[in-house]
């Protein structure tokens, strides 16, 4: 490999990189604004200068190709000189209202300000003003003052989103960013030019005002839109998700994720319609009481019931470890063969970018983890027709909503003489529940999901649950599982009586007599590894914050159902 020198250290690059890129490479990150890895070169914000040997001018890291032996410096004090000229440009129009402004706290002018610039302003005339508050799209609002014309906004739109909508209107000192004549930034990943602006001039039309980001605590998740299962951070204040962002991973999501994934898919974690506490039907109506007698219960009613009477629906909404449960559940405590789970596809939803046509994140899993009839028991179409039949009496339900994805089965559903639901909150099916279990969301629990493309990957709690509280008390981890999940927000703010669905499964199975050992997810993946081929070998650390690519038979994206 060919060597270049980094203010003294001789490093190697891959033939082709720009100074830049080689440099971050090597653990140096030269300061930019305008560039971005996943975006052409623009070079304009020209903060990125640095001075090579035997070259008369400082030249831009962004867009000089490093070659064999050449000799670099990006602390010299023509550098140093240099960012300070520009910073100080950069600076003059700008409105200075880091108080006010939704990106203090990670912005890159703030940081830069602080780094590269000598702290003081020569500019004592009026500052040119601009539009404020202008609506892009559904989405994004612009802050003309505060823009710094660095143009990644546009590349974005051009390049990733592959839909033009923005342009720089007007010269000099009054240029600024307007979408085309009668046409809005709405493509459906409008919300990553949020990230990617170097400074607060685009925010979340959602996220606006808040939070400061200091007052939240962020955690590293999945998204659960589509069977992509994006990389993201959960940020929370007073346990109340306040805003999802895409978390890099080159192989699944590389930078980004979708408008409908940062907007829909974690409001129902603090909705009014969550269920706090299990609930029993009683005169028609659902009443909350305590686990232990939800539990008995369920004991009595599902005892009255012959095995082949008896489906058990599982869910591509739920974790691995939740189905493997299920299915274990169904098959050795209920003795029914009559197991699957319902498939959710959307063609309309896919593209040729990010998102898939199975909107749940884990069919692969729940297939994995052997949710699919057993002994000649019945699949879905099978258990649908059943109930239709009426020759399914009892249904236990996890995670899913049976009656809004059939609801030509209304009626039949309402004739079951036991519907049993684990859900997280209240929805078409528990209209028709006997027993609701209150079931933790992907926000409160530890497991995995398996994408679309065969990677496994691990969701971590973000919000507490009085059950993770007393968990937490008992492992004594004060405010930090072995997983390094951060709970500095966890505090105060309410908390419900949920729990994961593998854990209701461990309750519900002793109280019917048959014991399971387990105490945490994580020992139940465990488990999985020992009987499925291709879990062999990982544990939750050997998953880590990326995931792991494995091999599945095929890209299980959903058709039926
Ligand atoms: S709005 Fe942000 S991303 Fe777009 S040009 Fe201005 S500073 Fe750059
Ligand atoms: S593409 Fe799918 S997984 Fe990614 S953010 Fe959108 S809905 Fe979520």
């Amino acid at each position: 490999m060919p060597n270049i020198t980094i203010d003294g250290k001789t490093l190697e690059f891959k033939q082709g990189q720009t100074i830049i890129e080689a440099a971050r490479d090597n653990g140096i990150d030269i300061p930019h604004f305008c560039w971005h890895p996943k975006l052409s070169v623009s070079g304009n914000c020209r903060i990125c200068l640095v001075e090579v040997e035997q070259m008369p001018k400082l030249v831009i890291a962004c867009s000089t190709i490093a070659s064999e032996g050449m000799i670099i410096y990006t602390d010299s004090a023509k550098v140093i000189a240099a960012q300070n000229a520009v910073m100080e440009f950069l600076l003059i129009n700008h409105p200075l209202d880091c108080p006010i402004c939704d990106e203090a706290g990670e912005c890159k002018l703030q940081e830069y300000a602080y780094n590269y610039s000598v702290g003081e302003s020569r500019f004592v005339e009026e500052k040119v003003h601009k539009d404020k508050r202008i609506k892009l799209g559904p989405n994004v609002m612009f802050d003309g003052e505060r823009c710094i014309s660095c143009s990644r906004c546009i590349r974005f739109c051009d390049e990733i989103a592959e839909d033009p909508e923005l342009t720089f209107v007007q010269r000099g000192d009054h240029v600024t960013i307007r979408t085309y004549p009668g046409q809005e930034m709405d493509n459906p990943y409008s919300m990553n030019t949020i990230d990617i602006c170097p400074v607060g001039a685009l925010t979340s039309i959602d996220f606006r005002f808040k939070a400061r980001v200091w007052d939240m605590s962020s955690n590293k998740s999945i998204c659960v839109g589509c069977s992509r299962g994006c990389n993201i951070d959960i940020w929370v204040r007073n346990n109340e998700i306040l805003r999802l962002t895409p978390r890099h991973n080159e192989d699944v999501n590389s930078y980004w994720m979708c408008d409908h994934g940062r907007l829909n898919t974690f409001k129902f974690v603090n909705a009014e319609s969550r269920i706090h506490y299990p609930q029993i039907r009683k005169d028609g109506n659902l009443i909350e009481v305590g686990w232990d007698e939800a539990f008995s219960e369920a004991v009595s009613r599902l005892k009255t019931f012959p095995k082949d009477q008896i489906a058990v629906i599982g869910s591509s909404f739920a974790t691995c470890e939740d189905n493997f449960l299920t299915a274990k559940f169904a098959k050795n405590v209920l003795s029914t063969g009559n197991l699957d789970f319902i498939r959710h596809a959307n063609p309309d939803f896919a593209d040729d970018i990010l998102r898939t046509e199975d909107i749940t994140p884990n069919t692969n899993g729940a297939l994995l983890a052997g949710v699919t009839p057993f002994q000649a028991g019945l699949d879905i179409n099978g258990i649908l027709k059943g109930i239709k039949d009426q020759k399914i009496r009892a249904l236990y339900l996890i995670e899913d909503d049976i009656v809004q994805k059939f609801p030509e089965l209304e009626s039949s559903i309402a004739k079951l003489d036991l519907m049993i639901v684990h859900s997280s909150n209240f929805n078409s099916s528990t209209n028709y529940a006997d027993i609701v279990f209150p079931a933790s969301t992907f926000a409160e629990k530890h497991g995995t999901f398996l994408n679309g493309f065969g990677v496994l990957q691990r969701i971590r709690p973000a919000v507490a649950t009085s059950e993770l509280d007393r968990a937490l008390d008992g492992m004594k981890m004060s405010r930090l599982d072995k997983f390094g999940t951060k709970f500095d927000s966890w505090a105060s703010g309410k908390k419900n009586e949920a729990r994961p669905t593998w854990k209701i499964l461990v309750s519900l199975s002793k109280a019917l007599g048959f014991k399971m050992k387990y105490t945490m997810g994580e020992e139940i993946f465990n488990d999985m590894t020992a009987s499925i081929n291709e879990f062999k070998g990982l544990d939750y650390n050997v998953i880590g914050e990326s995931g792991i690519q494995i091999k599945i038979k095929k890209n299980n994206t959903v058709k039926t159902g």
